[in-house]
């Protein structure tokens, strides 16, 4: 395509890139080009660095020892809980509950919300474009309350129909669980004018936040949702942690989810009584050192600046989309107004398994199947698409050899 020019130089793109030690390995011979960041992004070095810092000199366990080691790793540990609420604008820390990642956080707002507020003949919504773990805890739900479940279709373009989701809501509606951004197409959900219709009939929402906490800037008061999850995997952070922001007020109200040590009160043989927030939904040890480098993640991102990095991937998401656009017989799944940088696509004459492959063997790694979104795939009449999801490491050029590929891929299968 060769107008890179079209580019801003809004960041730095090859100092970011050589912090990034992955992005310097050869698949097949070819250097490789990442574009698989919706399933998990790449690590920088900074955080690595941390990471190995903390476990070689400073490692303790948390919360439970009154001697120096222990009580400066749960300085640490505190002190990433307060970089976490500060990314994502929460009021105050102890809002911010670490998990093992958006899927588990989910789960427990499906359980310890579902097992104080939600009873039967009781309604939950979610959409059509949702990850299975914002449908399955949902589904258990409600066959455990007898409450049932109603879902807001999009369109074409796969844009949630807010006229109909109007339909869907009623004083019987207790939560609304959509995400912020669509894994499987891209679509940036209005979450902060879904809060607030859901508010306007009582009920709360829950944004799943693992494909825009990394992405965007979000400001949890400003979206004003109860809930808010996120994947420290999908920030360039460690895996087996995430978190969930949720409402004082709410999380006050809502019984634990794991029971066991470190979220209680008081335990005696007859009775135990339950920490506050967040420790209460924190039982047992957590991954601590895993904690520390999503800290360390976020200090990255900032220090590049969530705008800066929503600007250069938008820039990335229009160079891609023209890209791909070119090829015949290629159809681009999700083409809402508002997007993220993620290009699902559909061949006819290839399945995504295959298109992988091909792919795979430039050096390039997209991801093909259903991106655990299946009732996505169902509306949109295909079994599974190839996605190709961009980072602000990615470039240009990349999404040129991107595009290369697919075609040699059609020719190879035509
Ligand atoms: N929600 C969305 C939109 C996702 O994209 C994903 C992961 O791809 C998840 C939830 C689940 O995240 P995790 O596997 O980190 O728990």
């Amino acid at each position: 395509m060769n107008d890179h020019k079209v580019m801003s130089s809004v960041l730095d793109v090859d100092k970011i890139r050589s912090e990034f030690p992955a992005l310097t390995r050869t698949v097949h011979g070819k250097p490789l080009i990442y574009l698989d960041n919706g399933a998990t992004t790449q690590k920088p070095l900074q955080m690595i660095e941390r990471v190995r810092k903390f476990d070689a000199e400073e490692y303790g366990t948390v919360r439970r020892g009154a001697y120096k080691v222990s009580e400066y790793s749960t300085q640490l540990y505190e002190e990433a809980r307060q970089k976490v609420a500060d990314f994502f604008g929460a009021g105050s820390k102890s809002e911010i509950i670490f998990t093992s990642g958006t899927t588990q956080a989910i789960n427990l707002v499906a359980y310890s919300f579902g097992k104080q507020f939600v009873k039967a003949g009781d309604e939950i919504i979610i959409s059509n474009i949702e990850h299975h773990a914002n449908t399955v805890p949902w589904q258990v739900l409600c066959e455990e309350r007898g409450a049932h479940l109603k879902v807001i279709p999009v369109n074409d373009e796969g844009e949630l129909i807010l006229e109909e989701y109007d339909k869907l809501l009623s004083n019987k509606t207790r939560i609304v669980a959509v995400n912020h951004v669509s894994n499987a197409l891209g679509t940036v959900n209005p979450v902060k004018e879904i809060a607030r219709r859901a508010h306007s009939v009582g009920a709360r929402i829950l944004v799943d936040g693992a494909q825009s906490s990394s992405h965007m800037k979000v400001d949890v008061q400003d979206l004003d949702c109860d809930f808010y999850t996120f994947s420290g995997h999908k920030m360039y952070g460690p895996s087996g942690v995430g978190g969930l922001f949720g409402k004082m007020e709410l999380l006050e109200q809502m019984p634990p989810y794991v029971t066991g040590g470190d979220m209680i009160m008081q335990v005696t043989l007859e009775k135990t009584t339950y920490a506050r927030p967040p420790a209460r939904f924190e039982a047992g040890t957590p991954p601590i050192t895993q904690v520390i480098g999503l800290g360390a993640s976020i200090d990255y991102m900032n220090g590049i600046g969530m705008d800066n990095i929503a600007e250069y991937e938008h820039q990335l998401l229009e160079y891609g989309t023209k890209c791909l656009e070119k090829i015949d017989g290629l159809r681009l799944i999700g083409t809402a107004k508002d997007k993220a940088a993620i290009l699902s696509f559909y061949l006819d004459c290839v399945h995504p398994h295959d298109i992988v492959t091909c792919l795979d063997q430039d050096g390039i790694a997209v991801r093909g199947g259903h991106h655990c979104a299946q009732p996505t795939m169902i509306r949109f009449g295909v079994p599974a698409t190839a996605r190709a999801s961009m980072s602000f490491y990615n470039k240009t050029e990349e999404l040129d050899a991107l595009a290369e590929s697919i075609r040699r891929t059609i020719k190879i299968f035509s």
